[in-house]
């Protein structure tokens, strides 16, 4: 299930210039999901193209695997004004859209704070929980759960980048 491009369901339809689908292998059974789009996001439709995007695929691309072995998306479709938090209003508007992105995968990939509290409910810090496997429901579905760092986290910390490394060969080994 997509948003219809005039989709008006949250206030962020106001601010937008383009709905931000997914990008990737809806086959794939891994799905990495991040917080929302951002500016460069926001004019290209296209998830993870900006600054932190890039960091994000070379990194990927130094472990073996390309952004379109796997599904890109975000807990809202539309850039909230400034890159600002989505409110839990916005992200309940905008979730039938991501559950049916995952509701079918193996796999679904937390980047950052704002994507692990949407879909498994944490609230603390993301370093106590990066890289530990949990579990989520979507569509009915018990479904692996990973939390990771945002890719804009890795771009001044060795720190994330290495454990953002780790993400990306546990998803290599065991989904693959
Ligand atoms: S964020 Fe989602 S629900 Fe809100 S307007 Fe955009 S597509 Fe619609």
């Amino acid at each position: 299930m997509r948003p219809s491009p005039d989709c008006s369901l949250c206030s962020l339809c106001r601010e937008r210039t383009r709905i931000v689908l997914p990008d990737g292998d809806p086959s794939s059974g891994v799905v990495f999901v991040g917080e929302a789009p951002g500016e460069t996001e926001d004019l290209t439709g296209r998830p993870f193209v900006g600054r932190s995007g890039k960091l994000m695929e070379r990194m990927m691309s130094e472990e073996g695997v390309s952004r379109s072995d796997v599904l890109i998306t975000n807990t809202v479709k539309c850039r909230p004004p400034g890159n600002r938090d989505p409110t839990p209003e916005e992200m309940v508007a905008c979730r039938p859209f991501l559950d049916s992105e995952i509701c079918g995968s193996r796999v679904v990939v937390g980047l950052g704070r704002s994507a692990c509290r949407d879909l498994a409910g944490y609230e603390g810090r993301m370093k106590d929980i990066v890289n530990t496997r949990m579990t989520i429901k979507a569509g009915g579905r018990d479904i692996a759960f990973i939390p990771t760092f945002h890719p804009a986290a890795c771009i001044y910390s060795r720190e994330s980048r290495e454990a953002f490394r780790m993400t990306i060969r546990m998803i290599k080994r065991e989904f693959l």
